[in-house]
C-alpha cells in the first residue's frame, strides 16, 4: 500500500549495519522509541486538559556499545538541519555536558545529562523513519530512544516511567531551548500496542484506550510537507489569550471553565471576541477529547469522526492555527466516501493532518488529496504501536 511504513525490523537492521561499518564491530545494545500522532486534543496541554495521541510504528532506532574510551561519539543517518550529522563529546560527569553545536545533539546531550546516573563513554548510531519537524514528534522519540539507550547500557532505570519522561521533556527544554508539553515523552515511553492514550495534563494521570473495535478503520496521517510556520510569537498570542480568560474567570485554568463561562464571559463584555473564541476552542476541545476517548473505547467511530471534523473546524475557525494547505488536505479528505473525520493535528501551521477512514477507502482517499493538493504529501497509516524498548541484536 502506498502509504505503508517500513518495518520496525528493518530499521534496526539498518542502524546494526551502520553501526559496524563505521564502528567496525558489532552494536551492543539496540532501542527503539515511537513518534506519535495526536488524535485529537490540541492546545489542551497548557490549558490543564485531556490529549489522546497514539505511538506510531514510525520509529527512531539507537544501536550502541560502550568502551573504555573517554569520549562518546553519535552519528546521525537523517538530514539534520545542521552542518554535521556527527558529533562527539568527552564523557564523564553527567553534571559537566553542556549544550552546544550541532543543535541536534541537544536532545541526545540533554538525555545523558538528566539520566539517574553517570554512563561510560560509548558510540552510537541513530537511524529514525520519524520526519523531522513534521508534527510526529522526532524530537520526542529521539530524547526516549536515547534515554532507553542509556537504560540498557547501564543497567539502570528510574523507579516510574513518567520519571523517564519527565527527565526527557527536561532535557527538550534546558537542552534544546523548547518550552514543550509533556504529551509527547508520555506517549513515546508509555504507549501500549492496540492502544490509544488518554493523558489528563493537569495531574499527568494516563488512561490506555484500547481500539479494539477498529478493525474496518484506520487512522491515515498526511505530511503536508509545507514549512512549519507556528512562530513563538503566535504560541505564546494564544497561551496568553487562554490564561486571560481563565483570570477573567477567576478560574485555575481553562480546564475548570464551561460553556457557561463563554455566555457570561460575552454578556459581562469583558473580554474581547478574540479571547472569546480562543477560550470557546480551548473548551470545547477538552470536553471532544473526552468524549472521543470513550468513543474509541466504544467503537462508535462515527462520532470520533464527527469530533475529529469539529476539532478541525474549531482550531481554524476560533483558534486560527490551521493553514491553506492543512485546509486543504483536510477538505480533501472529507469528500471521500468512506471517511470519517479528518483534522489537522499538532500545533498546527503546517505539519500533518490526521484522518479516520474504512481501509477500503485508503487508496481512494490518498489519489483524491494528492489531486486536490498544490503540493507533495506523503501517507502514512498510523497502527497504535507500543512504547519504547530494548530489542535484541540478533
Ligand atoms: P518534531 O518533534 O515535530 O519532529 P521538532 O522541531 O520538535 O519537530 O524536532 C525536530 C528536531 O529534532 C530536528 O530539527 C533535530 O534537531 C532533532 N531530531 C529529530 N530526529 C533526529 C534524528 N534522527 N537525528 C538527529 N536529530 C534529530
Ligand atoms: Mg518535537
Amino acid at each position: 500500500m502506498a502509504a505503508s511504513v517500513p518495518d520496525i525490523r528493518s530499521v534496526k537492521a539498518k542502524a546494526l549495519q551502520l553501526f559496524a561499518e563505521r564502528f567496525n564491530e558489532q552494536a551492543a545494545v539496540c532501542v527503539y522509541a515511537p513518534g506519535r500522532v495526536n488524535l485529537i486534543g490540541e492546545h489542551t496541554d497548557y490549558n490543564e486538559g485531556f490529549v489522546l495521541p497514539m505511538a506510531l510504528p514510525l520509529v527512531t532506532v539507537i544501536a550502541g556499545k560502550s568502551h573504555d574510551g573517554r569520549k562518546t561519539k553519535i552519528i546521525s543517518s537523517s538530514d539534520v538541519v545542521d552542518a554535521t550529522n556527527e558529533f562527539e563529546f568527552e564523557a564523564g560527569k553527567r553534571a559537566d555536558i553542556k549544550s552546544g553545536e550541532p543543535k541536534w545533539a541537544n536532545y541526545v546531550k540533554g538525555c545523558i545529562a538528566n539520566f539517574i546516573c553517570d554512563v561510560p563513554a560509548f558510540n552510537a548510531v541513530i537511524v529514525s523513519t520519524v520526519p523531522a519537524g513534521a508534527g510526529l514528534s522526532s524530537s520526542a522519540a529521539l530524547e526516549v530512544a536515547t534515554y532507553t539507550f542509556l537504560e540498557a547500557l547501564s543497567g539502570k532505570k528510574p523507579e516510574k516511567p513518567e520519571q523517564k519522561a519527565l527527565a526527557c521533556q527536561k532535557a527538550e527544554h534546558d537542552f534544546a531551548g523548547v518550552p514543550c508539553g509533556i504529551m509527547d515523552q508520555f506517549i513515546s515511553t508509555m504507549g501500549k500496542e492496540g492502544c490509544a492514550l488518554l493523558l489528563d495534563c493537569r495531574d499527568l494521570t494516563i488512561k490506555q484506550i484500547p481500539m479494539v473495535h477498529i478493525d474496518d478503520y484506520v487512522f491515515l496521517i498526511t505530511n503536508s510537507n509545507a514549512p512549519h510556520k507556528l512562530s513563538s510569537s503566535a504560541y505564546c498570542e494564544r497561551r496568553d489569550c487562554c490564561y486571560e480568560a481563565a483570570k477573567m474567570l477567576g478560574k485555575k485554568s481553562l480546564r475548570d471553565a464551561d460553556m457557561n463561562d463563554i455566555l457570561a464571559l460575552i454578556s459581562r463584555n469583558i473580554a474581547s471576541d478574540c479571547v472569546v473564541r480562543r477560550a470557546r476552542h480551548v473548551i470545547t476541545e477538552i470536553q471532544r477529547t473526552q468524549d472521543a476517548a470513550v468513543a474509541l473505547e466504544k467503537g462508535d467511530f462515527q462520532l470520533f469522526g464527527r469530533l475529529m471534523n469539529e476539532s478541525h473546524d474549531s482550531l481554524r475557525d476560533d483558534y486560527e492555527v490551521s493553514s491553506k494547505e492543512l485546509d486543504s488536505l483536510v477538505s480533501a479528505a472529507r469528500e471521500v466516501d468512506g471517511v470519517l473525520g479528518s483534522r489537522l493535528t499538532g500545533a498546527g501551521f503546517g505539519g500533518c493532518t490526521v484522518t479516520l477512514l474504512r481501509k477500503d477507502a485508503v487508496n481512494k482517499a490518498i489519489q483524491h488529496m494528492k489531486a486536490k493538493y498544490s503540493g507533495v504529501p506523503a501517507f502514512y497509516i498510523a497502527t497504535p504501536t507500543g512504547g519504547a524498548r530494548e530489542v535484541s541484536i540478533n
